[in-house]
């Protein structure tokens, strides 16, 4: 009885259809899932529609970046008002600097003597806001790097050579964003951003103190003693602690479902909305 909280479509920087999702969701034995893109809700209707065929049950969601000096935190939000105004507007304002900023990476590349056509990056975005993903699968098309984990790894990381910041809100404004359209909020992959890691202890006290409902310690990307510590800092602070895969098709080799969170805590984070 387990739901993934957490999978992109192509309305982002996902391969697969919304309905695609569903329906991988239901061949893997999920009893539902969230659809999770980047700033957008654009892939919630066809989710919703295509789970109440199937019978699954569908959690609507939103990946909200923000920034802390310079690298990304991840917000997830849960169950939003699909028409609150100041979030409706974050949204629309990170989808024009994704525009921009696509830009700005290719002016780096360039810089370094990487030259990738713009046009190859719309392409991979098919009209979704440009991700990094985009940029690195136009990368691996143009020949330039063997595979986007490659284009991560030399050029596109948190604060790497062709790295550029979204000028988000900084991450506890996002939780209270999330929070004023009514919706509960999980911190995306603590354990993820490695080295120069932007979330301690310190900055999760004050996404708590703005409101942070839950953190996603089970995460496809992290390994078993860091989603452990996660559960163990979730528990210090009374946190839903969710697991999910992070879906992104064919960009990334994580299988739909490979993580997930049980119906019973999706309960408990649906709760603490009201
Ligand atoms: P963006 O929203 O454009 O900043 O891109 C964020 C997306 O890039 C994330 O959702 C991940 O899918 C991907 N990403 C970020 N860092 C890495 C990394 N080091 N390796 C592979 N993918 C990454
Ligand atoms: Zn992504
Ligand atoms: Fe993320
Ligand atoms: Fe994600």
């Amino acid at each position: 009885m387990a739901v993934d909280l957490h999978t992109h479509t192509i309305r982002s920087d996902g391969t697969t259809t919304p309905t695609q999702n569903v329906e991988l969701a239901a061949s893997a034995g999920l009893r539902g899932l969230a659809v999770t893109d980047h700033d957008t809700l654009a892939g919630w209707d066809e989710a919703d529609a295509a789970c109440r065929a199937r019978g699954l049950a569908f959690v609507p969601g939103v990946e909200l970046s923000t920034e802390l000096a310079g690298r990304s935190v991840h917000l997830l939000g849960y169950w939003v008002d699909p028409d609150d105004r100041p979030l409706v507007d974050e949204c629309a304002r990170l989808r024009e600097e994704r525009r921009d900023r696509a830009g700005r990476i290719l002016e780096r590349l360039a810089l370094h003597g990487v030259d990738i056509d713009p046009q190859r990056v719309a392409m991979r975005a098919g009209g979704a806001p440009i991700g990094r993903p985009h940029v690195a699968a136009a990368m691996v098309d143009a020949g330039v790097v063997a595979s986007v984990r490659e284009a991560f790894d030399v050029w596109l990381h948190d604060g790497g050579p062709a790295y550029v910041p979204k000028h988000a809100v900084a991450p506890a404004d996002g939780v209270r964003l999330l929070r004023g359209a009514g919706g509960a909020v999980v911190l995306a992959h603590p354990g993820l951003s490695s080295r120069d890691a932007p979330v301690d202890e310190r900055l999760l006290d004050e996404l708590v103190a703005a409101g942070l409902d839950g953190v996603e310690a089970d995460h496809a990307g992290h390994e078993p003693d860091v989603a452990d510590r996660w559960r163990e800092l979730a528990r210090e602070r009374e946190l839903v602690a969710t697991g999910s895969s992070d879906f992104h098709g064919a960009t990334k080799d994580v299988a739909l479902g490979a993580r997930t969170t049980s119906l019973d805590v999706v309960e408990s984070l649906r709760r603490r909305t009201s």
